[in-house]
């Protein structure tokens, strides 16, 4: 059954306890890596100088303590174009995360209507707690 790198799970750690208790249920199913948890200032700014993160710190769901935001890919990370594998994997997150009772948002679909198509900006590794 898979399970997380040591990496995987220090940056998991970083994360809401919903968060790791949705992804700890999601790794037995489907093989994933943890990305990104917690991003502190000069990550933050970094990656939005770099066009990947549209928020400056502390502005982000990933610059929260814990981390509302989380970064996750299948493993082994496809190529990322395969966009098929991104769509597949948020689904399996997507039907645990109903099954759990907690709420998250996708960045593959924003707005939450299950529509994939009227995105105008794709982060399709990224899963945050929505707080209600
Ligand atoms: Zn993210």
């Amino acid at each position: 059954m898979p399970s997380f790198s040591k990496k995987s799970l220090r940056r998991l750690s970083t994360c809401h306890p919903d968060l790791q208790r949705l992804f700890r249920a999601v790794v037995p199913m489907v093989d994933c890596t943890i990305l990104d948890g917690y991003r502190g200032k000069t990550r933050q700014n970094k990656l939005f100088d770099q066009g990947k993160s549209k928020v400056r710190f502390p502005e982000g769901k990933h610059n929260d303590k814990p981390s509302n935001a989380i970064d996750v890919a299948p493993w082994p990370v496809p190529d990322w174009k395969d966009l098929n594998t991104f769509y597949f994997f948020s689904g399996v997150v997507k039907g645990i995360a109903i099954a759990l009772e907690i709420k998250i948002r996708w960045g593959g679909d924003w707005d939450g209507d299950n529509d994939l198509h009227d995105q105008t900006f794709n982060d399709l590794v990224h899963f945050e707690r929505v707080e209600e």
